[in-house]
Formats: structure tokens, sequence, C-alpha cells
């Protein structure tokens, strides 16, 4: 009875590879939390991952299964969050065409980030292939002159740009409208996603003049960007990650690679803590972090024992999760566990949809 009365909180994640320390420190350990406060409901977004990645879709079901997986392992708990694969309850989609009625495409294309994403997915679909990318470049450039278009406007004349990928954050919309969240957490970054959402929900209230959808709020969520191992933001994009369940050896490879000062060479020289980051880590797992930078600083340790310290600190936060996981993926059927969350977060859906076709004036 008390869940009923906890404010909704929605969040997904999309099915694209395994999930790493950027993804735990940066989403994962505010939605264990979340658990405490609010009725949550975590999905899978397998529809998400097409909006991106149509061309390499054969991973999505395999990676959907391990990510319910890594779930469970950190603590999210299905007895009190739902958890489901979007694909599963169909009205996402019939929520997000209804709302694709009064979503203008110029909304669409002031999201700041569809044309950095789409200059980033261009990058990697052409990695090492400069001849194609040049050629995909010109057809993108007499597309928009044939239209009449300028420069600002090429973005839209790409192949990738699809109706999918422009129009992603309607779909973000229904997930969220669907089960009338009240809120969603997000960095400060994702702002202008969420106002979209309140924007779209509004002009849906007023044409069909009935507040149906409710508008979300941010939960601002204070989480760290967490670098990867050559100094850049970690991301799968990059290939500079850590697993979150990453085994031993691996762990211990990886933090030996970490860049750090290049300006400290002999185990004496001072060195600069900023931009290290073997520094930024033992801030995320050593409770003495001050001190270590004091002492790097000071030329009173090396980055070899400092790397040495910063397994042996990881390797004991990391070793239960990882076994924990074993033991879920020996005893847990992912598939038997979306299936019973798809059926929870089916009747909150089906109910609202109803709720929307009639005030659109459908049934
Ligand atoms: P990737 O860049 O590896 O593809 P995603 O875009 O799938 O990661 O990120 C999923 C979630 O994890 C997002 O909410 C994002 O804010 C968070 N996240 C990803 N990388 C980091 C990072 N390096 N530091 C903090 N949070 C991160």
């Amino acid at each position: 009875m008390e869940k009923e009365t906890k404010s909704v909180v929605v969040s997904g994640a999309r099915p694209t590879g395994r999930l790493h320390l950027g993804n735990y420190w940066g989403t994962l350990r505010n939605w264990v939390d979340l658990q405490n406060k609010y009725g949550c409901y975590f999905f899978v977004a397998d529809w998400h991952a097409l909006t991106t990645g149509a061309d390499k879709s054969e991973n999505i079901a395999a990676n959907t299964r391990e990510m319910v997986l890594d779930w469970l392992a950190i603590g999210l708990d299905p007895e009190r969050s739902v958890f489901f694969r979007q694909s599963d309850v169909k009205e996402h989609a019939e929520l997000a065409l209804l709302l694709g009625m009064v979503a203008p495409i110029s909304w669409l294309l002031r999201n700041p980030t569809f044309k950095d994403q789409l200059q980033e997915l261009h990058k990697q679909k052409y990695k090492g292939q400069e001849d194609k990318m040049k050629q995909a470049e010109g057809v993108t450039k007499q597309l928009a002159e044939a239209h009449g278009h300028d420069a600002g406007e090429l973005a839209l004349h790409s192949d990738m740009a699809t109706l999918g990928f422009l129009g992603y954050p309607v779909l973000q919309a229904a997930d969220i409208m669907l089960y009338d969240a009240r809120f969603v957490p997000i960095g400060r970054d994702q702002l202008p996603h969420l106002e979209l959402s309140r924007d779209i929900a509004r002009r849906f209230n007023h044409m069909f003049g009935a507040p149906v959808l409710t508008e979300p709020e941010p939960l601002f969520t204070s989480s760290p960007v967490v670098p990867g191992l050559d100094g850049r933001k970690m991301s799968k994009s990059y290939g500079n990650t850590i697993g979150i369940f990453e085994d031993a050896k691996g762990l211990e490879t990886k933090v030996k690679k970490m860049y750090t000062d290049p300006l400290k060479v002999k185990v004496d020289d001072k060195g600069h803590p900023e931009g290290c980051v073997a520094c930024a880590f033992h801030k995320l797992y050593n409770p003495d972090w001050k001190a270590r930078e004091a002492e790097c600083r000071e030329g009173k340790v090396g980055c070899g024992a400092c790397k040495k310290q910063l397994i042996e600190l990881m390797e004991k936060e990391l070793a239960p999760l990882r076994a924990r996981r074993a033991e879920l993926a020996a005893s847990v059927n992912p598939e038997e566990l979306l299936a019973a969350g798809a059926a929870k977060a089916r009747a909150a859906a089906s109910a609202k949809m109803a709720a929307v076709s009639k005030a659109a004036g459908l049934i």
C-alpha cells in the first residue's frame, strides 16, 4: 500500500554494451538509493538503442539480459522497483506516436544534442575510412543544396539523421509520461531534454483541453564525471572504460595503464593530481584521498605505489559485486524477471493510454 503513495521516478538505460564504472558512479548508484524513497520504474531502453545504432542491433537482446543481471548485482531490487524492457510494453510506442502529433519538428531540431551526436556518430561510422567519409559528406552537401539549405542545416541531410533519431526526445517523453512520473533523475546537462518533455506535455494538454499528462520535474542527482583510462570522459565510444565486473587481472592491467601526470617521472618529483586519472579514482575509492593527494604534491609517493594501493582499494569494493553477479548469472533467468516487470509496467501503461486516447478524441 505504502508504495502507491510514493512519487514515481522513471529512468532508462540503453543496452549498447556492458556497463562501466562511469555508468555506475554517474547513474546506477543513484538508482539504488532512489528505490528507498520513490516508486521506481527502470527500463532497458532497447528501442532507444536503435535510434543511433540500427545497423548494429545484433547484440541488443543479449546486452539487455546482461544488463538486468548487472542491475541486480549492484542492488536494484525487483521487489521494490519495476524493471522491464521498453519494447515489451508497446504503449511506449503508442504514446510516442500520439505525442508526435503535437511535437513540432522545429522543437526537435533545437535539441542541442542532435547535431553534436550526429557528428560523433558520423565520425565513429567512418573511423579510418577518410574516402568514404568525404563521399558521404559530399552526398549530404548535394542534398542540402538541392533543398536550398545552408551549411547550418547540413545535419538534416545526413543519412544518419533518421526520423527515429530526430524524434528520440518524443519517445523519451512517452517513456516518462506513461507512468505519470513526477521526477526524472538527471544531470544538469540533460535539462534541455526534460524541458522538451515538459513542453510536449503542456502542448498536448492544451491542444486536447485535458490535463492528462503530468509534466515531469528534474531530480538533480550529484554524480561525478568519471574519467576513462586516457583522461577523457569514460565512454564506450572512446574504448577507455573499466567494466563494473571486470575480473581482477583486467582491473589491475587497466589501472596500471591509467594516465598520470606526465611531469612526474621520478618517485620524488612533485605531482599534480588534477588531470591524473589514478588520483580521480582515489577520490572515488579511497576515504583518505586528500592525504594521498598531499603526498603526491609533495613528491612523497610515486605513481606505481599510488596505483598499487588503488588496485587493492578497487578490488575490495568490486570483488563482492563480481561474486554476486556470478551467483545471479547461475540462478536467475533475466527473461523471466523482465516478463514479470513488463506485466506490472503494462498495467500502469495501458490505463494511462486509455485516458490519453480518450483525451485525444480516439475513444
Ligand atoms: P557511454 O558514453 O559509455 O555510451 P552512456 O551514454 O550509455 O555511456 O551513459 C549512460 C549513463 O551513464 C548516462 O546517464 C551518463 O550520464 C552516465 N555516464 C556515462 N559515462 C559516464 C562517466 N564517464 N561519468 C559519469 N557518468 C557517466
